[in-house]
């Protein structure tokens, strides 16, 4: 029966304070170019945006430090990643408000005023009460409920985005707990869509390498299959493949780290390397 790599569950009690060490770090200095960006961008599309890019932005710093401090459980990462994004989300708040206040000085106002979470909540109120921007032109301002929505509605942009990136990176790749390291070898082969996914997913399940070779080689700009294999550059004992459908914007994933055998993935990796072009 197919066998799939899952996550042990471990971390060392570094792992979790490094990943919001991170995200919340990175949200300081982030947090005056996403007030830029909301504040000079009058479109609301690419606001939403500039949110994604923030989110996302936390997430990946917390990700990548949680991996540096070998985090094994999804739930951790998620919840670190959550954490990380609702600081950004508290800390950006504080630099918008300062900025409404203080347009020439709110840089260095907020370092002093940022630890009265009291006065930002009655700050708040006010600004939602009057509004800022409004979507219409030369309307009055979007305030009340329908700015409460706005409001909800980018800090679950944020969170959501923050905490899915997170979690991502820290999934990516699985963990050898025998040589306590990530499996950094990896091997990428493209195949062209001849065959049903199922199909192809099949294949892999019953550890039928051997077909791979039987397979057209895809172009990566065009439709294809994406086979991920890693490797415990350790031990070697470690592997697993992931299978990828990437027909255009139908993207997913078929099959999340299958476990095979040191011998198969030693296969893909000489296919890897007969199909690689070759230095004349
Ligand atoms: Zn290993």
């Amino acid at each position: 029966m197919a066998a799939y790599y899952k996550f042990s569950g471990k971390f060392a009690p570094q792992g979790p304070l490094l990943g919001i060490l991170a995200g919340a770090g990175v949200s300081i200095p982030a947090t005056f170019l996403y007030v830029y960006g909301t504040v000079s961008i009058p479109e609301a599309k690419l606001r939403a945006i500039c949110t994604l890019a923030f989110g996302a932005l936390i997430g990946a710093c917390s990700g990548f430090a949680m991996c540096w401090g070998k985090v094994r459980n999804k739930f951790v990462a998620a919840t670190v990643g959550l954490a990380a994004s609702l600081f950004g989300l508290y800390f950006s708040w504080f630099a918008w408000i300062m900025h409404l206040v203080q347009p020439s000085h709110w840089v260095f106002n907020l370092a002093r005023s940022v630890m009265h979470p009291r006065k930002l909540w009655s700050a708040m109120l006010v600004v939602n009460g009057i509004g800022t921007w409004s979507s219409g032109s030369g309307g009055t301002p979007e305030h009340g409920t329908f700015l409460w929505i706005v409001w909800i509605g980018e800090a679950l942009l944020l969170a959501a985005t923050g905490t899915l990136a997170a979690f991502a990176i820290v999934q990516l790749r699985p963990f050898c707990e025998r040589c306590e390291q990530w499996c950094s070898q990896k091997t990428k082969l493209f195949f062209a869509p001849s065959l049903p996914a199922d199909q192809f997913k099949t294949n892999l399940e019953s550890q039928d390498i051997a077909s791979l070779a039987k397979l057209a080689a895809g172009d990566p700009k065009h439709p294809h299959y994406r086979v991920d294999l890693y490797t415990c550059a350790n031990c070697h004992s470690l592997n697993t493949v992931s299978l990828i459908q990437s027909f255009g914007k139908n993207h997913k994933t078929i099959l999340n780290k299958l476990m095979i055998a040191p011998d198969q993935a030693a296969a893909i990796r000489d296919l890897a390397l007969a199909r690689s072009p070759r230095p004349i």
